[in-house]
Parts: C-alpha cells; sequence; structure tokens
C-alpha cells in the first residue's frame, strides 16, 4: 500500500532506529542516490525489498564529487516528486541531509579512491571517485545496512565501491543492478532532462552503437580496435560533440583490451551539446549465437 517514506534529515537518528530495526533480526537495504529519481534508481529500490525487509533511499547531491565547472549547482533536485515515487515502495525510509552534516564543518579528512578509479571516468573527472568513495562510507556509517545496491549504470563507480569495500573491510554486501533504459534504448540518467529534443535523438545513438557492437561480437567479431573506432564514428556521424573515450575492457580491471578473448565491458563517456552522458555494456561469453 502507498505511504509517503519516513524522512529523516539527522544521520545520528536514523542510525539509531536502523539499528533498531537490525536487532529484531530484520534486514535493511541501502539505495543512495542524489534524487530526481528515475525508474533507474526505483529499480535498486525494487531490487532491496527481494531481499530486505526495510529500504533505505539517501538523497543527498554530493558536493566533493563535482569539480568546479561541472553541474553540480544546476543538478536537478525534485525532492516532492522523488518522495512521491518512494511512496510506491512503502516500507521506505529516506534520508535527506544537509551538507553540514555529511561534512561536519572544519572536516578534512576523506578517502582516497582504489586504483581501479584512474582510467575512464578518472582521466576526465579526476576528483570525482574521491568525492564518491568518501560520501559512500560516510552513509554506510550513517545507514549501516546489510547490502547496499548500486546501478551497472555507473559501471566504474560500481568497482570502485567494491574494491573500497573490500580494502577497508567495510562489513556490508553490494549488489549490482541492471541498467534500465528507454523503451528506445537511451540509458536513464537524471542528466537527460538536460536534453532539448534534438539532443536526445543523437544521445540515442550511444545506446544504438553499443547494442551494435554486442551483435558483432555475438557474430563473432574479436578485434576490440574495430569496435571502437565504429561506435566513434556512429557516434560523430550522429552529431555527438566531444567524445571522452570509447573503451573495451576487461570489467574486472577496467583495462582496455585489443582482442576479445574473454567478458568485457563496452563504456563510452561523450557530450551531447553541454550534457555529459555515460552508458556502457556487459558482454559475457559464452554468446548466444
Ligand atoms: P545517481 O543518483 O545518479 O547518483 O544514481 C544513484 C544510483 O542509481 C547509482 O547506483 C546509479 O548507478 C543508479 N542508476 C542511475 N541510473 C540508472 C539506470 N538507468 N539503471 C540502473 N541504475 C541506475
Amino acid at each position: 500500500m502507498a505511504a509517503p517514506p519516513r524522512v529523516f534529515h539527522e544521520p545520528a537518528q536514523l542510525r539509531a532506529e536502523i539499528r533498531r530495526v537490525q536487532a529484531d533480526g530484520k534486514r535493511v537495504g541501502l539505495v543512495p542516490t542524489m534524487g530526481a529519481l528515475h525508474p533507474g534508481h526505483l529499480s535498486l529500490v525494487a531490487e532491496s525489498q527481494k531481499s530486505c525487509d526495510l529500504t533505505v533511499v539517501t538523497i543527498f547531491v554530493n558536493p566533493t564529487q563535482f569539480a568546479p565547472g561541472e553541474d553540480f549547482a544546476k543538478y536537478p533536485r525534485t525532492l516532492d516528486a522523488d518522495l512521491e515515487l518512494l511512496s510506491e515502495f512503502a516500507p521506505v525510509w529516506a534520508l535527506v541531509p544537509e551538507v553540514d552534516a555529511m561534512y561536519p564543518p572544519g572536516s578534512t579528512t576523506e578517502v582516497k579512491a582504489p586504483e581501479i578509479a584512474l582510467p575512464l571516468e578518472g582521466i576526465f573527472r579526476p576528483i570525482h571517485f574521491d568525492g564518491v568513495a568518501t560520501i559512500v562510507l560516510k552513509l554506510f556509517q550513517v545507514a549501516p545496512a546489510d547490502a547496499a545496491f548500486f546501478g551497472q549504470k555507473d559501471y566504474q563507480q560500481v568497482r570502485v565501491i567494491e574494491e573500497m569495500v573490500r580494502d577497508l573491510i567495510v562489513p556490508i554486501e553490494i549488489v549490482r543492478c541492471p541498467i534500465v533504459r528507454e523503451a528506445d534504448g537511451l540509458a536513464m540518467s537524471s542528466r537527460n532532462r538536460y536534453l532539448s529534443p534534438e539532443e536526445r535523438e543523437i544521445a540515442l545513438s550511444i545506446s544504438r552503437s553499443l547494442h551494435d557492437a554486442v551483435r558483432q561480437i555475438e557474430s563473432g567479431e574479436v578485434n576490440a580496435r574495430l569496435l571502437r573506432d565504429e561506435i566513434e564514428q556512429a557516434l560523430r556521424g550522429a552529431g555527438v560533440g566531444e567524445i571522452d573515450y570509447v573503451s573495451v575492457a576487461c570489467p574486472r580491471t577496467l583495462k582496455s583490451v585489443e582482442t576479445i578473448e574473454g567478458d568485457v565491458v563496452i563504456l563510452v563517456a561523450a557530450k551531447v551539446g553541454t550534457t555529459r552522458l555515460i552508458d556502457n555494456v556487459l558482454v559475457s561469453f559464452p554468446v548466444s549465437q
């Protein structure tokens, strides 16, 4: 039955309440988000509900993962609509903290993200994953859940979190969830709302070209360089402006491969107009022939 989520603003209060629920033998799931919720986020909530008695969704636009000049100030903030969407998933609790609650005044401690953060996004957004790792570790402290749910949409991010949790021995299970796409293939993203109708059409070339590459791999193509070139050509042909990277990489290390001999992930980051979009596809062997 639909019921509005219980909203917390104070981390300490949330932590105490979660401990109380866990003391009753219940399992708690955590879904960290920056809000502007869409069906991609909601799929994480639904996945949490499959195995957890209570789901905690955090809504916090984390300043430390944005570099100067990125879209922190204009990032969409739609709290009322977000809470309304979450009410379909009761029981859900929402943490909506102020910046000072997550970064107590005077704090200077931060997490240095693991090495997996260095390629790809790390080259174009050098401080991004330190900010992500720092806030996610803080959220794990504030919401000491049994499991946390992350989307494969941000493939490198989920690898960063997995490695951080392993390295820092954080007692939480990390669950990866598949990418939710629009009917025409566009990966859902809070940033899609920046796109004009013309830009949205151009943006479609990202998922299309990834899909075409998968089809080629399924038909036996093993030349990663050729696939990369074809994706880049398709993006340029469609009018994508800046391509930050197209990478055919090992899903574990994110090192690019020349010959496809096993599972690969193909990752793209590109700007359509002023909007930077990312997408990826995981190809697991044996591929369907
Ligand atoms: P964000 O609000 O962009 O920080 O995303 C919060 C979580 O939702 C992250 O774990 C994302 O990977 C996940 N997410 C965002 N978009 C999608 C999508 N289209 N499909 C699945 N998960 C997503």
